[in-house]
């Protein structure tokens, strides 16, 4: 059995500031990962009517996965040697934004 990086009790904010991949996952599954990023994991997938067991596999899967090489962020084009860059689905499919830009995406441009 692995264990687990996250739990129920963690708020989305708390998560997304650790592991930053996981952003996506919340996106996915239009969990409010700004304005009610304050709730816990489990309030929220209540909330946004998720299966908590479904949401923390999928975040646990993102965190696993090994941040990849030789991208660059979609936005501003730094290279992931330069800034950490998060893989995201944006758009046209999956892109590479970095940390600097990815406020932008979650604001959408504001
Ligand atoms: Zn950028």
């Amino acid at each position: 059995m692995k264990t687990q990086k996250i739990t129920k009790n963690m708020s989305i904010n708390e998560i997304i500031k650790k592991f930053p991949q996981s952003i996506g996952v919340f996106n996915k599954f239009n969990l409010d990962s700004c304005c009610g990023g304050a709730e816990s994991l489990e309030n929220a997938a209540k909330k946004s009517e998720v299966d908590l067991a479904i949401l923390i596999e999928a975040i646990d899967n993102a965190i696993e996965t090994p941040r990849e090489k030789g991208h660059n962020c979609a936005r501003c084009g730094n290279s992931s040697d330069e800034i950490l860059l998060i893989q995201c689905e944006i758009e046209k499919g999956s892109s590479f934004v970095c940390a600097r830009c990815l406020p932008f995406y979650i604001h959408g441009g504001h």
